[in-house]
Parts: C-alpha cells; structure tokens; sequence
C-alpha cells in the first residue's frame, strides 16, 4: 500500500470518477478537507465548479488513478461501473498499490470482479455504496456500506467520514451492495406507502401539507415520507435520486432475491409501477414522481 496512505490526511492523493448529483457534491468535500483531488466525468463541465475550487481535471479515469492513493468511482449503472475500472482508459490499467472505491449502486457479483482484478493489479478494492440521497451527499452524512478487506476499509476510513456520518464495514466484497439492495427493497415498500397515503389524502379532500406535518412525526415518520413526501406535496418531482437508477437497482435485487430463492412481492410491484412510469417518458424524474402514477397532477 502507498507510504502516503499513512501520513497527513491532506497529503492523501485522492481521484474521483463521476460528478453527478451525488459524486459532485462528495467530492467537493474531500477538496474542502484540503485533499489534492483529480477528477473525471463523462460531460466535462460537471467539473468546473470543482476546478475552480482547486481539483486538477484529467481526461480519462486512467490519469486519474495513475496519481492517487484513493481512487473514487460515482457513476450511474454497473456498466459505467465496468467501463470506468476496467475499459482501455480505466483506472485499473493505471492504479497502483491504491484503495480503488465503488460507492456507485452495483451488482454484487461485479464488486467481487473487481476486487479480485484490483488484487492482481496490486491494489484493493472496496465497494462501498452510500444511502440517505441528494441531502446526504450535501450535508455529508450520508450512510456508508462497505465491503471488501477490512484494513483497507480501516485505512480508508478518515476519507469515508468526510462524506458520511454512519460508516459501517458489511463484511467480504460484494457485502456493501447486498446491504445496499437491502435498503432498496425497503425503500420500494416505503415510496409506494408514502404515494398512496398522500393520493388518500387528496381524494379525502385534506390539505395534504398538513398531513404530512401531522403524520411525519408519527410512526410513520422516514425520509421518504418526511423529504419526498414533502417535495410531492410541492409537486416538485425533479431527482433526487433519478426512477431509472431505482429500476438499475430494484433489477439488482430482484435478479439476486430470485437467485437465492426468494420471494419479495412489494419490491416487484414496486418495479412493474416504475417501468409504467418509465414508458411515459418520466425515468429521468426524482423516484418521488410514484406519486403521479395514483394521482394525474
Ligand atoms: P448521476 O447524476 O447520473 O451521476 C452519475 C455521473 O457519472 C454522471 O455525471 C455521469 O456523467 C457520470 N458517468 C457515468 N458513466 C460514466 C463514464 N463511463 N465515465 C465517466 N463518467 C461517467 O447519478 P447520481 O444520482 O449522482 O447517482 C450516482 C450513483 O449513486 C448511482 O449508482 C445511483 O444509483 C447511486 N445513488 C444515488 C442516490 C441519489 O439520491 N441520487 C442515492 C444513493 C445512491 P454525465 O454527467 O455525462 O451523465
């Protein structure tokens, strides 16, 4: 492993692959805790405001890796996940005696690829997908689900608490993304609960603003109701967390559930409603936009 991994955390050369709503607000506060920080994303202006803040912008996920110790990847689906580790310009091609971290949402099997290529290579690899959304990114308290070496996990662990405020170690690689499909078949369950308690409430003639205050300190009181409640209650459906990532994860859950034998009806119904959602045309709108498939706004 690097000699730097040791020393100031300031020192750290940290790379990060992917600026979206997530990765852009994540990596501002490594550059804010005075990490060096290179970056890379597919659109390039999605790094101008980090650049401005001092990131050194590179043009491929390999320049990026070739001059860190920890690597970050941010990217959308397992297949961006696979083309920025593993393509021609990946940061494994470059990488070296690096922590290389997946807190993208993934497959499990892809995180144990990885972690066995990172080894051949001399690195270690982590998956290490996050929960709590576009709030938790910004205030950085999101929750963070790891898998793979638990040293590395140790080394690693100052750089995860710039981002996060629950850091949790799951076990082996491919751990961190089971704990993550864990809390999507949850999540399936709670926004359809959530879009047919405000779609009741309408059609009772409330005011649905009131309900939620009045409910969302209650039992059924969780961010899904108490922020994307919130924002259908505004009629405001723009992502958050984007419908066609949840269908990217909910294909995950279901395809592993089944593989273990497992049965998970809501999460299923959950993904039937979303495609209907996505044949109209709304897979880029905010997951909260369920609600529109009970109520015709
Ligand atoms: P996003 O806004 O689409 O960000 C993904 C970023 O990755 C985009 O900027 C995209 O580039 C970049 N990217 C994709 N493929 C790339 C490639 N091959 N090379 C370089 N850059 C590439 O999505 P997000 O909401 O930040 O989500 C990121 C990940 O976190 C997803 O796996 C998602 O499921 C998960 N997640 C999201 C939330 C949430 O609330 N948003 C919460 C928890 C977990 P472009 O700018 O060109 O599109």
């Amino acid at each position: 492993m690097s000699a730097n991994m040791s020393a100031n955390p300031s020192d750290l050369r940290v790379g990060f692959v992917g600026l979206g709503i997530m990765g852009q607000a994540m990596a501002g506060h490594l550059l804010a805790a005075g990490h060096p920080l290179r970056i890379y994303n597919r659109t390039r202006a999605k790094g101008d405001a980090l650049v401005e803040r001092g990131a050194l912008w590179c043009d491929t996920p390999a320049e990026v890796a070739a001059s860190s110790d920890v690597v970050i990847t941010m990217v959308g689906f397992p297949s961006d996940v696979e083309q920025v580790w593993l393509g021609a310009e990946g940061i494994l091609k470059t990488a070296q005696q690096a922590v290389l971290i997946d807190m993208s949402t993934s497959s499990p099997a892809l995180a144990q690829r990885l972690a066995a290529e990172a080894l051949t290579r001399g690195c270690v690899a982590l998956d290490a997908p996050v929960s709590g959304g576009d709030v938790g990114a910004r205030d950085a308290k999101l929750s963070i689900m790891v898998g793979g070496d638990e040293a590395a996990f140790n080394r690693v662990l100052p750089v995860l608490q710039l981002m996060g405020s629950n850091i949790a170690h799951a076990g082996a690689a491919g751990a961190g993304q089971h704990t993550k499909m864990c809390n999507q078949v949850v999540i399936a369950s709670t926004i359809m609960g959530v879009s047919e308690g405000l779609a009741y409430a309408k059609s009772a003639g409330l005011d649905p603003e009131r309900v939620l205050q009045t409910i969302g300190s209650g039992a059924a009181g969780s961010f899904q109701l108490n922020v994307l409640g919130a924002r259908i209650v505004k009629g405001d459906f723009a992502p958050g967390f984007f419908i066609e990532h949840f269908l990217k994860d909910l294909g995950i859950a279901l395809s592993e559930a089944e593989r273990m034998g497992l049965k998970l009806p809501g999460a299923a119904l959950a993904r039937q409603l979303y495609e209907q959602l996505a044949t109209r045309g709304l897979s880029r709108q905010g997951t909260q936009a369920l609600y529109c498939h009970y109520v015709q706004e």
